[in-house]
């Protein structure tokens, strides 16, 4: 998240999508499945993210504490920029919203695009990478791993953005998409937003500060009795055309007057706590298969 009146500013400049989920909803995403690491799973991720400190920590290093690190990375690496979203049209001709659905001639760039493919691609990608056991004697090869683990959670994360599946006549996944909003935790010069904005912070509010609580009560509310094997039946492409189908309701419900009420957050939050949870039950499956055949 980046909370700045400049960068806010900057936005109408940038072409693409910029933003993710503010850090908060990264971290809720690896937190939620760091619970659900196997011990094999858990040590395996101790050893990659420990590789990169000198002196090793004396606690365990979350999966938390790594999930925005993409996202600082593509400022200074733009061939990663486009791996952070998938552009699946909401407007396509001669079709409902509801039934587009995820096209890689179409929305996907090819892989010789200086600003990287998409979110599809890239997550296949760095899968592989991780799933191929490390040689921990290896420097380089630990270092490939561990990038590839930063990359993993945190595009598992942004994969359960609706405004980081769907772009509506090149506005940058809502990011041109301007709607007003008046309520709590608004600064007054935030009042004119746009859809991503309010997808990436203001439906999950002031998370950032307290994430492990909202982890605990998604654990204790949403999560709490599902059968959690229903949320990893499918595959890449099929979450990205859910997550793409969420877009089109989001878009959907904006009214014509372009003002978000407190209701309609509310309800978009319910839907926002399903995408995070899923998200990370989905992250930590994806963990465990990869680290299933490391020493
Ligand atoms: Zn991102």
């Amino acid at each position: 998240m980046r909370l700045s009146m400049m960068l806010t500013s900057l936005l109408i400049l940038l072409p693409a999508q910029a933003m993710a989920w503010g850090d908060g909803g990264h971290s809720i995403v690896a937190e939620v499945a760091q619970h659900r690491l196997t011990p094999h799973s858990f040590d395996v991720v101790q050893k990659l993210l420990k590789s990169e400190f000198s002196a090793a920590p004396m606690g365990p290093v979350s999966l938390a504490s790594i999930s925005s690190w993409a996202d600082d990375y593509r400022d200074k690496h733009k061939e990663t920029a486009n791996w952070h979203f998938v552009d699946i049209p909401i407007n396509v001709e001669g079709k409902k919203s509801e039934d587009v659905t995820y096209d890689e001639g179409r929305d996907c760039k090819p892989s010789d695009d200086p600003s990287g493919t998409c979110l599809v691609k890239a997550v296949e990608e760095q899968l592989q990478i991780l799933s191929k056991p490390v040689d921990f004697n290896s420097a380089s090869a630990v270092t490939e791993h561990t990038k590839a683990l930063k990359f993993v959670v945190h595009l598992y994360g942004d994969m359960a953005q609706p405004l980081h599946c769907a772009e509506r006549d090149d506005d940058g996944g809502g990011n041109g998409f301007h709607v007003f909003y008046s309520g709590p935790k608004q600064n007054s010069w935030e009042v004119r937003t746009n859809l991503h904005k309010v997808w990436d912070s203001l439906i999950l509010g002031d998370v950032q500060w307290n994430w492990n609580a909202y982890v605990q009560d998604l654990e204790q509310t949403w999560l709490k009795g599902k059968d959690e094997s229903t949320f990893l039946a499918g595959s890449v492409v099929d979450w990205v055309n859910a997550c793409h189908q969420q877009a089109v309701r989001a878009y959907a419900l904006v009214p014509a007057d372009l003002t978000l009420t407190q209701n309609q957050l509310k309800d978009e939050k319910a839907i926002a706590d399903e995408q995070l949870a899923k998200a990370g039950v989905r992250l930590a499956d994806a963990l465990n298969k990869a680290f299933s055949s490391y020493p």
